[in-house]
């Protein structure tokens, strides 16, 4: 129990039950994972609203329902390994980690990286191997991955990602550049078959060399 406790269980009711996600699984991590703990503390008391939350950088964390229903999408189970792409608060990468046997996740923003890494070991979240740069790559060496989730959007799905997702495997991520939508990718016979979610708005995926935070 922490001071937010109620307000986690509305916001499960409210924003997430109340829109159709279902799967027990998620809907427990969401219950465990302390959200505020990942926002700055003067923006504690907005973390469990239906909207995204500023994490610095020019960043932010995602809505709770963007949050749950990206992560029903993977249908994760326990044995799985993830490939996140966009750590930023960590908040993401915790709810994955009580799904999935282990998460591998990659941030551009050195600093955002830090605090994430700090954040998540601090609350005893250990199954994660954190990286910082450019994650249009993947983590080549720890592939090929049962799912992989993209929290900032390419203009494109990018190839790395696809060669890295196992057979069977489902990734999720938004893509466009001023219209964006939400798409679901799923790895079968060696072709990927793309699904179209909804309309998003997420910040870009950017290349390496053009931010450097602040
Ligand atoms: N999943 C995060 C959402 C963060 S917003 C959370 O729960 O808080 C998207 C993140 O993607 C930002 O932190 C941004 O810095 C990062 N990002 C943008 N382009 C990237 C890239 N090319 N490689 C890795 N991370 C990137």
């Amino acid at each position: 129990m922490d001071k937010f406790s109620q307000q986690r269980v509305q916001m499960i009711e409210s924003q997430i039950k109340g829109r159709g996600v279902q799967s027990r699984a998620v809907l427990d991590a969401l219950a465990e994972v302390p959200r505020h703990c990942f926002v700055p503390e003067e923006l504690q008391r907005y973390a469990y609203n239906d909207h995204p939350v500023d994490i610095g950088y020019g960043q932010t964390v995602s809505q709770p329902y963007v949050v749950a229903y990206m992560t029903e999408s993977l249908s994760l189970r326990s044995g799985h390994r993830v490939l996140e792409i966009g750590t930023g608060s960590g908040y993401q990468t915790a709810i994955l980690s009580r799904l999935a046997a282990q998460v591998f996740t990659v941030e551009i923003v050195e600093p955002l990286s830090i605090k994430a890494r700090a954040t998540l070991s601090r609350l005893g979240y250990n199954n994660i191997a954190f990286r910082t740069g450019d994650g249009r790559e993947g983590w080549p060496e720890e592939s090929p991955f049962d799912a992989i989730i993209v929290t900032a959007a390419p203009a494109r799905i990018p190839v790395a990602l696809c060669a890295q997702l196992k057979e069977g495997g489902r990734m999720v991520l938004p893509v466009g550049e001023t219209d964006q939508e939400l798409v679901l990718v799923m790895k079968e016979g060696g072709r990927m078959i793309r699904q179209s979610l909804f309309p998003v708005r997420f910040v870009p995926l950017v290349p390496g060399r053009d931010l450097n935070g602040e």
